[in-house]
């Protein structure tokens, strides 16, 4: 199966610092380019990271505060003036076709927008399946209206090609077949689903950015791979978190362990824990061992 990668564009909570920029994170598979939030200066970041918008498919808000979305009017522009011509998917939580609006007066006035190829959706559930992945959008709770994101490769049967060798099956498209499970026969020959394929295991990537702690987040992280999750206080701050509806770096790694994700990656660290970032760490790994925080740039494969 081919990787997910995900890089972490911007780490960082509502003031950037020297390290951290306002939050955004590119999810990779395939010919597929996510880009989940895009705080200001996101499209400089993709330059530091030798990336290229102009790869975008799709484009995940979270939520309409600034450090999640005043990188998207610049980011939009440069994709006009580079002449982008694929359909790009704009995704988020209610109020997403009123920002975008807003936000489509400041192109406007140069009559340049109508050259994207952009659908704005405002989205909730399942909104998005192929062959290859899905995506599901849940409520969070932030005060204003919000998503986190899944995105999932199913479970899939595969043929198991050396078995098909030692019978000395030639490859026809009835073999397809196998694939939804259903017996086939070939030259007389019944060959079965369950002895020539075997099932490759799906994968699961959750990123919850803003929110304060809510029940959904340990539904959609249920046996993820990865859990992506802000960790915007630490636990001895769990008022401002709550007041600001926020979490806490031990609210996360309590969600993790109890829906068994296998990874837990912390990122929306606030700026006033820069000076000391391990007490977030260490903090979540005494929960939750496999814990690690994000950093600008970081890539993670899985
Ligand atoms: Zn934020
Ligand atoms: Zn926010």
């Amino acid at each position: 199966m081919e990787k997910i990668r995900l890089t972490f564009l911007g780490t960082g909570d509502a003031i950037p610092t020297k390290k951290r920029n306002h939050t955004a994170i590119l999810l990779s598979y395939k010919n597929e380019n996510i880009l989940i939030d895009c705080g200001e200066g996101t499209q400089r970041q993709f330059k530091f990271a030798e990336l290229s918008p102009m790869q975008l498919t799709r484009i995940l808000i979270t939520h309409w505060h600034g450090d999640h979305t005043l990188g998207l009017l610049g980011l939009l522009e440069t994709l006009i003036m580079q002449n982008y011509s694929k359909k790009l998917s704009i995704y988020g939580p209610k109020g997403t076709k009123r920002y975008f609006s807003l936000l489509s007066q400041f192109l406007g006035p140069y009559k340049k927008l109508h050259k994207l190829n952009l659908q704005v959706e405002e989205v909730q559930g399942k909104f998005f399946e192929n062959n290859e992945f899905s995506l599901t959008a849940w409520q969070m709770s932030h005060g204003v209206p919000a998503n986190a994101y899944v995105f999932e490769i199913p479970d899939q049967r595969r043929i198991d090609k050396s078995k098909l060798k030692e019978l000395g099956v030639a490859s026809t498209p009835e073999l397809k077949k196998l694939k939804e499970g259903k017996d086939v026969f070939i030259d007389g020959k019944k060959l079965k689903a369950k002895d020539l394929t075997y099932i490759e295991k799906g994968k699961k990537v959750c990123v919850v950015l803003d929110t304060k702690l809510n029940e959904n987040i340990g539904k959609l992280a249920r046996n993820a791979d990865l859990l992506v999750s802000e960790a915007t206080f630490l636990d001895k701050d769990k008022k401002l978190a709550e007041q600001y509806n926020h979490m806490t770096a031990a609210q996360v790694a309590k969600v993790a362990k109890k829906a068994k994700v296998k990874k837990l990656i912390l990122t929306h660290i606030s700026q006033r824990y820069e000076k000391n970032l391990s007490e977030s760490l260490n903090e979540a790994k005494k929960i939750f061992p496999n814990t690690s925080l994000a950093r600008d740039f970081d890539v993670v494969e899985l």
